[in-house]
């Protein structure tokens, strides 16, 4: 069996790793054509601390990739204990494709014919599944900057849903020695830089700003089930067939909510892996654990459908909050009732 996988992200390194422990030497492709400093896709670099025992299962060690804990974190107001962190994330990528046969290039169709089973780890790309069911995207805009407190106290890590005109949010994560990643990222948002612009404006009294870099993303909010399909065959030139199974963010491994996707796209790796050929009991697998990113999507599809006619429904508000406990952060349920809307702000506020 000559495997193929295609995206040298956090799926697809961690996929290749698992693999060959069972045996399975796929060759691994990415071109990586990233317009980023860190030469890595734009990601934010935040996790909850149990990444660890993934990274356990690669040989890895988690302190060697521990940036900063972000111990508490605001939550538009809220201040709440997290076990989230930042990450070294092109240190991780680095690491988890040493040793793999790696090559660095993108993988064509025609190039793809010489394998019998294609994993499509290409993120956003998607460059090999069909288009999903019903894609739903995030664009983002993240800037990387060193922070110097003009007021004695540090600048708090924190996701706000309440500075993006629709549905989205603005996050500040710690990376250490004052740099930070603040970003924006919002569904149908086009003025990402300006809320940014606005942020530093209202900071500016009590913190100043050096920019180190700035990068544009897009997330895949779509959930797997509305990626499906998840797995397809095609016919190669010679006439015979040829398997392509996707897997992380190419099959919407991401919390719609957060667009957190790390820690979802190595759970989906590991999925992968373990049922790896049998491509229907994997999309089973991915289905029924990820079913509540079905949920959160659909929370979305009401929100944008509604607009500003309603706010969130007691359903929407509780997904919420089950996302954030997923997550371990613990939040006051009344009080994160009372507030999940500002997820929506112009839909309970125009
Ligand atoms: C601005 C932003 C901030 C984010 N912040 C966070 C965060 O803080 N925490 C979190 O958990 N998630 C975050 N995410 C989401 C997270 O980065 C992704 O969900 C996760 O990296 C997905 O991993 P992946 O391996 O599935 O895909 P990717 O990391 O996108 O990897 C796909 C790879 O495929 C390669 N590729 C594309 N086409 C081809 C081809 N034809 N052949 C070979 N290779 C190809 C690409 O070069 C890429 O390296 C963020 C995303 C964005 C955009």
């Amino acid at each position: 069996m000559n495997v193929a996988i295609a995206g040298a992200g956090i799926a697809g390194t961690y996929l290749a790793r698992l693999l060959q422990e069972k045996g399975i030497n796929p060759d691994l492709f990415d071109g990586m054509e990233h317009e980023t400093t860190c030469r890595c896709r734009s990601c934010g670099w935040g996790a909850p601390v149990g990444i660890g025992n993934y990274l356990a299962k690669a040989g890895l060690l988690f302190d060697d990739y521990l940036m900063t804990p972000m111990v508490s974190m605001n939550f538009v107001g809220l201040v709440s204990k997290t076990p989230l962190c930042t990450i070294n994330k092109p240190r991780l990528l680095r690491d988890l494709a040493s040793g793999l046969p790696l090559q660095k290039q993108s993988l064509g169709i025609k190039d793809a014919d010489a394998y019998d089973i294609i994993v499509d780890a290409t993120g956003i790309s998607r460059a090999f599944l069909p288009p999903c069911r019903s894609d739903l995207v995030l664009p983002t805009v993240q800037h990387r900057v060193f922070v110097e407190s003009l007021c004695g106290e540090p600048l708090e890590a924190g996701v706000y849903g309440n500075r993006i005109p629709g549905l989205g949010y603005l996050w500040i994560f710690p990376l250490g020695q004052g740099q930070y990643h603040i970003g924006v990222g919002g569904i149908r948002l086009d003025q990402h830089e300006s809320i940014m612009e606005q942020f530093y404006e209202e900071h500016a009294p009590r913190f100043t700003f050096t920019p180190i870099c700035s990068c544009r993303g897009i997330i895949r909010v779509a959930s797997p089930y509305y990626s499906a399909p998840l797995y397809a065959s095609r016919t190669r030139e010679n006439g015979t067939p040829q398997r392509i199974i996707g897997v992380g963010e190419a099959i919407g491994t991401v919390s719609p909510f957060t667009g957190e996707g790390i820690i979802y796209s190595l759970e989906c790796a590991r999925l992968l892996a373990d049922s790896f050929p049998d491509e229907k009991r994997y999309a089973s697998k991915v289905l029924a654990r990820f079913g509540w990113m079905k949920r959160e999507r659909e929370t979305l599809d009401y929100l944008l459908s509604k607009g500003r006619a309603t706010g969130p429904r007691l359903r929407d508000r509780w997904r919420f909050f089950r996302n954030a406990q997923r997550s371990g952060i613990d939040l006051p349920m009344i009080e994160a009732f009372r507030r999940m809307g500002s997820l929506s702000r112009w839909v309970e506020n125009p």
